[in-house]
């Protein structure tokens, strides 16, 4: 692309693309590339696993991450496999309910609703767009130990929980650390009209829609190391519960140790030229559902401000990012946090009875 950084000739000109090295080929690093390559630079994109992984369940995607990926060109392919998520409760171990989640608010205020779609969905959506867009294959087994060779006039860290360009570039201070709490993920081959999460002593389980035919589910419940351990623990919860244990394969569970970044990074960029973006900048607990939302908005931020600003200004295309996301993102993780002291504290009828406070 031609181009007049410094606007000599007085004409409007598109700031000058340049080279981007991104780790880690997951929804943050994939968006991240999309994004650049649309603005017309070189990326190669470096992802420590052999091949594609299409492993995973259902991500909540909130009306703002689809304007995201609407900006992204990936809008019609999210709405394609993607189903509204509009009705959900929170409820005791008996079924009774305790509260509505706010879906109908926020699908009248953003007048659109949050959407659930399966992560290969996600992932797969974001690799085609990459190869339509043309110029970057993602290139895998390449595992990145110093993230300190990287030349490239922009390293976009989306390496995840354990980031190397993290450790390299802002030091080990903040760091991810376990919370004790194990959840358990998995499909069932069976639709559901009940949704949301039902909270116990100690221990919740979640039910979401994610595809035609089959519903996510997600279970904690401390100390539960086997699938016996789980399917005793919710034996005599409300009807889907046991069913949707019972119904899933133990083979295809995903067990999930939950982490957070603590403390929270004093910035999200470093050296005019180094950026993290979703869990490598952030990551939090996955209670209020928002890992894959958070990581989009993120990506999608940081290439705006890397297109506007070009290769010339790229420290303060970097300030711009940090600026509009940072704190935003921090406060959601916060969020999740809280939340999730708040889902498995095992003296549930405080926190029962504030719940029940809330709209049923
Ligand atoms: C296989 C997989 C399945 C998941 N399933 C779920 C799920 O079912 N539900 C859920 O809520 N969340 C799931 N997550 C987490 C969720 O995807 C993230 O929390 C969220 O989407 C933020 O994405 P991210 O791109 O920041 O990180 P991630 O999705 O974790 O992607 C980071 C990528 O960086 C790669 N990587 C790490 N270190 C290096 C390195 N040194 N060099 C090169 N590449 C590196 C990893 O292999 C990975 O592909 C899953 C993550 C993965 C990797």
């Amino acid at each position: 692309m031609e181009s007049d950084r410094n606007g000599e000739n007085g004409t409007n000109t598109t700031p000058a693309p340049g080279t981007a090295v991104v780790v880690g080929a997951g929804v943050g690093g994939l968006a991240a590339a999309i994004g650049l390559r649309r603005a017309g630079w070189s990326v190669r994109v470096l992802e420590g696993r052999s091949t594609p992984e299409r492993y995973g369940t259902a991500f909540g995607i909130h009306p703002t991450a689809q304007a995201a990926l609407d900006r992204l060109g990936l809008g019609e392919a999210l709405r394609a496999r993607a189903l509204p998520y509009r009705r959900a409760h929170i409820r005791r171990p008996d079924g009774t309910v305790l509260a509505a989640l706010p879906l109908e608010r926020v699908e009248r205020k953003a007048g659109r609703p949050e959407l659930l779609v399966s992560r290969p969905h996600l992932i797969d959506a974001l690799l085609a767009e990459l190869g339509r867009l043309g110029g970057t294959d993602v290139e895998y087994g390449q595992r990145l130990t110093d993230p300190r060779t990287l030349t490239a006039d922009l390293v976009v860290g989306a390496d995840g929980l354990n980031s190397a360009v993290r450790t390299a570039h802002f030091g080990t201070r903040s760091r991810v650390r376990t919370l004790g709490t194990v959840a358990w993920i998995g499909i069932a081959d069976f639709e559901t009209e009940i949704h949301g999460e039902t909270w116990g002593r100690g221990r919740f389980f979640g039910m979401t829609p994610v595809e035609p035919g089959r519903t996510n589910w997600y279970a904690a419940v401390p100390g539960a190391t086997t699938a016996a351990d789980l399917r005793a623990a919710f034996d005599g919860w409300h009807d889907p519960v046991p069913r949707l244990l019972a119904g899933t394969d133990p083979a295809t569970w995903i067990r999930y140790e939950m982490r957070h970044l603590h403390p929270a990074l004093p910035s999200f960029v470093s050296a005019g030229r180094v950026a993290l973006v979703g869990d490598a900048a952030h990551a939090m607990t996955p209670n209020l559902g928002q890992g894959a939302c958070t990581a989009l908005l993120d990506a999608e931020a940081l290439t705006r401000a890397v297109a506007a600003h070009g290769s010339a200004a790229l420290p303060a295309a970097l300030r711009a990012y940090d600026a509009e996301r940072r704190r935003s993102a921090q406060r959601v993780a916060l969020g999740s946090r809280t939340l999730h002291r708040f889902v498995t504290t095992r003296r549930p009828t405080l926190r029962d009875a504030l719940i029940g406070l809330l709209p049923a």
